[in-house]
């Protein structure tokens, strides 16, 4: 399950095959099916940090832009820190942020970056000080901006980096002579001043929750009691377990990095959340029995697994050993095209990351056409309730699109999410793009 250049490679060709697989379906000229595989921005570089101790440290730092037919419209894709970061990880990463956002119905082209940096390593005025350069080198190089390519929190960072961001972008802007706009980043954390939207940081987690039940009325009739499992423990697992508690889902297994914790009967959510506050982790919860991340993926009384960590979870090698009827991706990209094939021969349904978590980038839309007054009619002007609404309302209307073209093309519901999506904006395409 560790992200590996092989992988990399894998995740990157494996993206291609769909976009050449939608543009079989929908009949695409060959130049739409290429432009679509291409990339508007390769930016790779190093950033120069400043360590507490008073030495240098250089830290590869990158963002990538996918190909997008909005030439009036910014880029939106997360800023992730971790030590595997590079271009080539980013490239299928900002494909896959276009096609969820075109899934959803936003004119935006995807993006995606960061820094190969573990922060945990880091000091917090560390990893403020390398966030500010990672700032500067994208202002130097005009490609950073709430006009031309929005961040928002990924693996690694967090709503505190957000903020840095959208601080560090108005002063430097500001020196410039240059009006700041707080639309520069998502993910902003919320209060006066501050400038995030309320519903961001439960918006992912609760929206796989929605797209869970839809499914499940879909597939089966009706939604019932699903045992579930969640493999991941952070800003995505976290909430999609709060949010299946609320709707008396009983969730059987969770994990993260350290490990996980199953009961048969279902964990007591309440009491696993005050151990987690307090231990940093899900691992050692007493109110079950411990289990590896790797256990919790092939459990045999689990209705529904929901990935929501990193990528390539499931292989060739465990993808036989599932016993759950559905699978959610919480996560980005963590089914391998190999596992993908068993659980499609094996009638397991997977409803596809693009769909799924696209609930966190629906919003991060939301909060950005707010912070620019945007008027987009779409975009939910009330609380957190009215907010995450919008944002079920948004995905589930994609979730319908994909499930109809699923049927209507007889294919997956991953190749289902590519076709929507590229259907909705490739006639846009036109051959100017190609210049
Ligand atoms: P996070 O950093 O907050 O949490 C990651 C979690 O995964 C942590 O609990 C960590 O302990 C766990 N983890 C890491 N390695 C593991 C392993 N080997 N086994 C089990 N657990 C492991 O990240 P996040 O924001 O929750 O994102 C998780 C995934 O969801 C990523 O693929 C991310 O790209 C994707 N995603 C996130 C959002 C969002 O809004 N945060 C939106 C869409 C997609």
């Amino acid at each position: 399950m560790v992200t590996t250049t092989e992988n990399t490679t894998k995740h990157f060709d494996n993206i291609i095959v769909r976009i050449n697989e939608a543009g079989r379906l929908l009949n695409l000229p060959d130049w739409k099916v290429e432009i679509l595989s291409d990339f508007k921005l390769e930016w790779g570089g190093g950033i120069l940090l400043y360590k507490d101790d008073g030495s240098k440290k250089t830290y590869k730092a990158c963002r990538v832009w996918h190909r997008s037919p909005h030439t009036d419209k910014p880029h939106k894709g997360g800023d992730r820190y971790h030590p595997l970061v590079s271009v080539d990880m980013m490239r299928a990463h900002a494909i896959e942020m276009s096609i969820k956002l075109w899934l959803v119905g936003i004119q935006m082209g995807g993006s995606k970056g960061g820094i190969a940096v573990d922060p945990s390593t880091l000091s917090r005025p560390e990893l403020k000080r390398l966030t500010e350069a990672y700032v500067d080198e994208r202002i130097a190089r005009n490609i950073i901006g709430p006009l031309l390519d929005v961040p928002a929190p990924d693996v690694g960072t967090n709503a505190q980096i957000m903020h840095w961001v959208r601080q560090r972008y108005a002063q430097r802007k500001r020196e410039r002579g240059f009006e700041p706009f707080a639309g520069v980043v998502t993910g902003k954390p919320v209060g006066y001043g501050f400038d995030g939207i309320e519903g961001r940081t439960e918006a992912t987690g609760y929206g796989v929750i929605a797209v869970l039940e839809h499914a499940l009325k879909r597939f089966c009739g009706k939604v019932g009691k699903p045992r579930i499992a969640v493999m991941g423990y952070g800003n995505v697992g976290y909430y999609t377990v709060e949010r299946a508690h609320a709707r008396h889902f009983p969730v059987v297994a969770v994990s993260d990095v350290r490990g996980g914790v199953y009961n048969a009967n279902g964990l007591d959510v309440a009491e696993l959340n005050k151990c987690f506050r307090e231990a940093k982790t899900v691992f050692g919860f007493p109110g079950g029995e411990a289990i590896t991340s790797e256990e919790l993926l092939t459990l045999e009384d689990v209705d529904v697994l929901i990935p929501a960590a990193l990528e390539h979870v499931f292989t060739a090698k465990n993808a036989p050993n599932v016993h759950a009827k559905f699978v959610i991706e919480g996560a980005n990209s963590p089914t391998t095209p190999e596992a993908d094939r068993i659980f499609e021969d094996r009638g397991i349904i997977v409803v596809p990351d693009v769909c799924a978590n696209a609930g966190g980038v629906t919003v991060s839309f939301f909060e950005w056409a707010r912070n620019l007054n945007t008027g987009d009619p779409r975009v939910p002007m009330g609380d957190k309730k009215d907010v995450l609404a919008g944002m079920t309302r948004m995905l589930l209307a994609s979730t319908d699109e994909m499930c109809a073209n699923a049927e209507k093309y007889k294919t997956t519901l991953r190749n289902a999410a590519f076709v929507t999506a590229i259907d909705r904006f490739a006639p846009l395409f036109t051959a100017k793009h190609t210049a």
